[in-house]
């Protein structure tokens, strides 16, 4: 992964999606001095079975904000789009391209905008949208006269950003060595307390035995070294 930035902004769905694997990279980065702040689209408050929306968004944003301190991330915002039916659209792609052009990131990580994962999977319409958006928006950030209303509220345009990094593609191009901070990825996750028990016995509320499957599932393409794996693409 190239190392020639020190802002990052990651951008994701629903809280938990980051520490799906790209928490492992996030905590080398911050450790190493680098600047990553998190944007989450909604606060997943369709994400739990047992526990009501209203209920249910205060709990999830206390947990992400939990998870991303493990990681090293303090600035962690939401933008409230409903979880569960995020629209790729105008609205979505403004929201993305006002957060870009404020945090002014060279980096830009997000979640997988594929119709499908890595083992063949039927993707989310969130992931896709919310994905396929932060693409979109990278360029709109740069553009003056695509949402000129952002300059009026003093969002200057933003051209700043060189790589956007994919994470849970399915087209994974590079990678981040991620064996000294599974630990601390594996924290980042269990934060998620409320969210990997209402998953009762599905092998994702192991945290750390997914996170071990994921790494383990890159490390042969990478040196054997357990890894967090991208697509990126250079803008
Ligand atoms: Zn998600």
């Amino acid at each position: 992964m190239p190392e020639d930035w020190t802002r990052a902004l990651a951008v994701a769905a629903h809280p938990d999606d980051l520490e799906y694997g790209a928490a492992g990279a996030i905590a080398g980065w911050t450790a190493a001095g680098k600047d990553v702040r998190y944007l989450l689209v909604t606060r997943g408050e369709a994400g739990i079975d047992g526990i009501p929306p209203a209920e249910c968004a205060p709990l999830r944003e206390a947990e992400q904000r939990a998870g991303a301190a493990e990681v090293g991330v303090s600035v962690v915002e939401f933008l409230d789009h409903r979880d569960g039916v995020i629209e790729y659209g105008v609205p979505l792609r403004r929201d993305l391209a006002a957060a870009i052009r404020r945090h002014q990131p060279e980096l830009v990580i997000t979640g997988n905008y594929h119709d499908s994962w890595p083992g063949g999977g039927w993707n989310t319409p969130d992931h896709r949208h919310t994905g396929r958006a932060v693409l979109d928006a990278v360029a709109d950030a740069g553009n003056r006269w695509i949402f000129p209303e952002l300059a009026e509220l003093g969002l200057q345009p933003w051209n700043g950003v060189k790589y956007v990094a994919v994470g849970g593609s399915p087209h994974a191009t590079h990678a981040v060595d991620v064996s000294g901070t599974l630990d601390r990825a594996v924290a980042s996750l269990e934060a998620h307390r409320a969210y990997l028990e209402g998953l009762g016995d599905h092998p994702m509320a192991s945290a750390r035995g997914f996170l071990e499957f994921l790494a383990d599932l890159t490390a042969p393409r990478f040196g054997g070294r357990r890894a967090a794996a991208f697509e990126l693409l250079r803008m």
